[in-house]
């Protein structure tokens, strides 16, 4: 235990990917154990033994690694821990706080329809003195009456009338423990002090906090139930609808640090409104209590925007080996004829430019593939649309790149002294020699680009173009 006392955990049910919600609430229990000195430990929710399985437990490890969340001390494993689960549940029954149920769940729906009302389990077996048995599971006896309430750091005082809980489950008739009694008993055999997590998992704390009670958990547990992450219909985020999986933000070239970032601001923001800012000060202003109850809208346009300042933050060199990956792997490109000198050349522009890694092959394929990767639509709205201009341009460009110096300003004047005499825009001349050499409308600045490329691959180029118009 550490000075400040304060212990939180990331505990999460593991499903084969980690969740955008899941890394924002292992973020904030992060945030606040370092903000307050304290210790944030892992905890694998995996009871339900099909999510035992390494390959889903990893990827949340791996995850929590690239988003730099360091944990403290080993994480547990619930799949490890049942007897823990059993002696809880063995008190309980012991003491009376629980009961042996024999009713099947369409027992239960059956008396519920036949009653009206509220849905639910009826108490049916409390007063039955069952002992266990085939399809049999174990229920909480409820109080009566009473409310169960606590004072959640984020939406104040909740309070639970004990009448509209029913008397729920403990224990399946498999034999294994439902989630809200392991979740009861590790936050208290862990000495956690408070709980962060998501605020769809609201009512299964006056459930843990019954559990607490029945057990004779020592100390107080302090809640603070986080936001919904929505989209921008105002939906919670499904897996179905969206890209919920911080895998998918890792393949298409977000920096961990802008993701960190812009996950910092689903549902919280720095008293100055300066959202973009190293972790460090991100910790230092943290507070839980400035987390606000509305939805939080997760806008990937604005994470882009982050994820932009932060690859423009970076120093070229960094820029390049940030990159690697999608230079080397599944580049669209022969790994022969990838030149990385070339590249380091051409990265300081990508830099500039580019939002997410992935996009940075884009830029420079027409370099390392023997022939422009020729998109369509660039084509058609440049060659097709106006061919006049674009084999007057091309003409002009092969006649003039013949001799002219290979440099920018050499380039520039050879091309654009189309523009001048024409009275064409400069856009208008780059178009057709950008999409010729290129395949795109878009990419790097052209004169830089074509330097690169060369004089005899340049002029094949506009060639092959100019016999295709
Ligand atoms: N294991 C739960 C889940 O992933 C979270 C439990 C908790 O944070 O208390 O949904
Ligand atoms: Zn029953």
């Amino acid at each position: 235990m550490t000075s400040s006392g304060v212990r939180v955990r990331f505990a999460p049910s593991p499903t084969g990917y980690l969740h955008i919600g899941g890394a924002r609430t292992a973020l904030f229990n992060w945030l606040f154990a370092r903000r307050l000195g304290g210790e944030f430990v892992l905890r694998i929710e995996d009871t339900d033994g099909e999510r035992s399985r390494p390959e889903l437990i990893d990827v949340i490890f791996q995850a929590l690694e690239w988003l730099g969340l360091d944990w403290d001390g080993t994480p547990v494993h619930q799949s490890e821990r049942g007897h823990l689960y059993t002696a809880a549940i063995e008190k309980l029954l012991a003491d009376g706080s629980a009961y042996w149920c024999a009713c099947s769940p369409d027992d239960v729906k059956a008396r519920a329809e036949a009653r009206g009302g509220t849905p639910g389990y009826d108490s049916h077996c409390r007063t039955l003195e069952l002992g266990p048995g085939e399809g049999r599971v174990v229920r909480f006896a409820v109080p009566d009456d009473g409310t169960t309430a606590f004072d959640d750091l984020i939406r104040g005082h909740v309070s639970f009338e004990n009448a509209n809980l029913e008397d729920f489950v403990v224990q399946r008739s498999n034999g294994s423990p439902m989630f809200h009694l392991a979740n009861a008993v590790d936050d208290a055999d862990q000495g956690i002090t408070h709980v962060i997590r998501g605020e769809d998992l609201i009512n299964v704390t006056p459930k843990v906090l019954l559990l607490r009670e029945a057990l004779g958990a020592p100390g107080e547990l302090i809640f603070a139930h986080l936001p919904l992450i929505v989209n921008e219909k105002r939906q919670k985020l499904s897996k179905r609808r969206d890209d919920v999986s911080v895998g998918d933000y890792i393949e298409r070239g977000y920096l961990p640090e802008a993701m960190v970032n812009y996950l910092a601001t689903l549902g919280w923001g720095p008293s100055d409104g300066i959202e973009i800012r190293p972790l460090a000060e991100i910790v230092a202003m943290f507070d839980i209590a400035d987390v606000g109850k509305s939805g939080a809208f997760f806008d990937v346009k604005k994470l882009q925007h982050f994820n932009g300042e932060y690859i423009r933050a970076l120093s070229v060199p960094q820029f390049v080996s940030r990159s690697t990956r999608w230079l080397f792997d599944d580049a669209p490109w022969d790994p022969e004829r990838f030149d990385i000198a070339t590249f380091e050349v051409l990265a300081p522009l990508v830099q500039e430019r580019v939002k997410l890694l992935a996009e940075v092959p884009d830029y420079v394929d027409f370099v390392f593939t023997a022939e422009p990767v020729i998109d369509d639509e660039s084509w058609q709205k440049v060659m097709v649309k106006n061919p006049d201009l674009a084999i007057a341009v091309l003409d002009h460009a092969l006649a003039g790149f013949e001799t002219c110096d290979w440099t920018i300003a050499g380039l520039d004047a050879a091309l654009f002294s189309y523009a001048e005499i024409n009275g064409v825009a400069k856009g208008k001349v780059q178009a057709p020699v950008r999409v010729a050499v290129t395949g795109r409308t878009v990419g790097p600045p052209l004169f830089e680009s074509l330097e690169v490329l060369g004089r005899d691959e340049t002029i094949r180029r506009l060639a092959a173009a100019r016999s295709r118009v």
